[in-house]
């Protein structure tokens, strides 16, 4: 176990036997060396927008480093996904949708009571992006979002954005950065919206992730399946050395590492197709150094 991972799962244990823990918090088990833990905190500050799906730059990562991300959430599936990381003393980001926030606001508190990183993606996950709307109502539908997470995170919530679908646009992402509001996209994913078995899902991100070699890997815990999952996920992850990074606030502009030459946005590609209007993708140049 790493002297960090130590620290942290010694920090866990001791605000879990602190007189104002939750029942939740209780179920915390003391972190070994056979768990996968967490090996390192990355902060997170100023408005980056990063995640090779969608931009040219993702966090400065080192190999068989990885970082969870949940989205849609909270769900009643969450509490598996819950117990589960707690079992290998892991922490995540959930990027909660804000109407589900609202209605179950114990799962948030449990997020952040656990030390995971809880951000939004918007009030409803409407399904006309948010790329499509009226720009007033697109901010509305992120501003509704976090104002709803804050609240039932008691104000304990980051100011991290995921897009729904990944549907942002220039102007968006101006407002979004006036906001301070770091954009996470991500840099692969389980397809876990395609309805599959645990194991076959395992079996797809892990190939993605053992081809990558590292990465910032998208989920969703409102789906039983991939709940059902996640235990495997992270003894894999574990046995295949892979280390856990995980992203909290913080005040600077993380370090980032720029898409390899020939990377273009496949989230801009979806839109451009889907949308059918001949739209040019409106990103910067991937810089090929
Ligand atoms: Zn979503």
């Amino acid at each position: 176990m790493t002297v960090k991972k130590r620290l942290i799962c010694g920090l866990a244990l001791a605000f879990a036997l602190s007189p104002a823990v939750s029942r939740a918090q209780s179920r915390l088990p003391t972190c070994g060396p056979d768990v996968l833990g967490v090996s390192r905190e990355l902060a997170v500050g100023g408005a980056p927008q990063i995640g090779l799906k969608t931009y040219p730059r993702t966090l400065a990562l080192e190999d068989h480093e990885v970082v969870l991300t949940f989205d849609d959430g909270p769900a009643p599936t969450t509490r598996k996904v819950l117990d589960a990381l707690a079992a290998q003393c892991a922490k995540a980001t959930f990027f909660l949708i804000g109407r589900n926030a609202e209605a179950m606001p114990e799962l948030v508190r449990r997020e952040i009571a656990e030390g995971h990183t809880v951000g939004s993606h918007s009030w409803s996950h409407p399904s006309k992006s948010l790329r499509a709307q009226n720009l007033a109502a697109a901010i509305e539908e992120i501003e509704h979002g976090d104002r709803a997470v804050q609240a039932a995170s008691g104000g304990k919530a980051s100011h991290f954005l995921r897009f729904p679908g990944f549907g942002d646009s220039p102007a968006l992402l101006e407002a979004v950065a006036k906001r301070d509001m770091p954009v996470f996209a991500t840099d692969l994913w389980a397809s876990d919206w395609n309805p599959m078995t645990p194991e076959r899902e395992l079996n797809l991100v892990m190939a993605r992730l053992r081809k990558a070699g590292r990465g910032i890997v998208l989920l969703h815990d409102i789906h039983k399946q991939t709940a059902d999952m996640i235990p495997a996920l992270l003894r894999t992850l574990h046995a295949e050395g892979f280390r856990l990074v995980h992203f909290v606030p913080g005040a600077k502009a993380p370090e980032t590492r720029a898409a390899p030459a020939g990377w273009s946005s496949e989230t801009e590609a979806f839109y451009s197709k889907k949308l059918g209007d001949g739209a040019q993708p409106a990103r910067p140049a991937p810089s090929t150094n």
